[in-house]
């Protein structure tokens, strides 16, 4: 399996920002990644995201509506982000999660909507810092899984985030052995759930990964790629990032 290493610019990003985007395409044309890379901007650049990318490498939304459109102002459907030049998107980002109140069942029914226009889901999943004081991260994470990730996944339309909340923004990560056993519990809830071909599903990993720590987390077993907030404004820490991604 390819890592995949994904940046998402939350609600950042004016049309100057794509200057990043032109300068990580040439990055990229001139040395190869050993990964797969996207980019989710805000709605607003995407469009013009992809006319200046153009397939150097692929763009993703942050969210979506589970409707497939109608009277739901402000909303953006999958179609739309498809139509945009999406391939992509993130689903259950714990600050939607946060700050829009999303719920497992919401989560499940925007991914159903991502594969119904045909684009990838992200799922993110992951614990509070006072849910994995009190033992619960492992049972949070399972739990999520379970009522957020419909059946019919699979390793093509789906990848899974695993993104502790209090290592978002903070500058903290959990240790490796962690990040190690929480990636081994959610391939085993995946594989149970969704049988041995989720063996194949990404696991990702998100939460403050900089270029300085990007070596150690991104080649750990069962880190497949990760989900990179802040560090993916910037095309130099971007593509620090995905140079720490070692061949499979
Ligand atoms: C994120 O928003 O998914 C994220 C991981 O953010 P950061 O890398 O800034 O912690």
């Amino acid at each position: 399996m390819r890592s995949l290493v994904a940046g998402n610019w939350k609600m950042n990003g004016l049309a100057a920002s794509l200057a990043e985007l032109t300068s990580l395409k040439a990055a990229l044309a001139a040395k190869a990644p050993v990964c797969e890379v996207l980019m989710c901007p805000p709605f607003t650049l995407l469009a013009q995201a992809a006319w200046t990318v153009k397939d150097a490498f692929a763009l993703g939304g942050q969210d979506c509506s589970p409707k497939d459109g109608g009277a739901f102002t402000g909303d953006i459907s999958a179609a739309m982000l498809k139509d945009a030049g999406a391939s992509t998107v993130i689903v259950g980002h714990s600050e939607r999660r946060q700050y829009h109140g999303e719920r497992d069942g919401d989560v499940a029914a925007k991914v159903q909507a991502a594969w119904r226009a045909g684009l990838n889901a992200i799922i993110c999943v992951g614990e509070t810092e006072s849910q994995r004081d009190a033992g619960e991260a492992h049972g949070i994470c399972t739990s999520q899984l379970e009522a957020g990730v419909p059946a019919g996944a699979t390793a093509e339309n789906t990848a899974i985030a695993y993104e502790p909340v209090w290592a978002i923004g903070t500058g903290k990560t959990p240790t490796a052995a962690d990040i190690v056993a929480m990636h081994g519990h959610i391939r085993s809830c995946l594989v149970r759930r969704l049988g041995e071909g989720a063996r194949q599903m990404r696991i990702l990993y998100g939460g403050s990964v900089k270029p300085d720590n990007a070596a150690e987390i991104l080649n750990l077993p069962e880190v497949n790629g990760a989900l990179v907030g802040g560090a993916s404004l910037k095309c130099a820490d971007f593509l620090g990032i995905i140079a720490a991604v070692k061949p499979a």
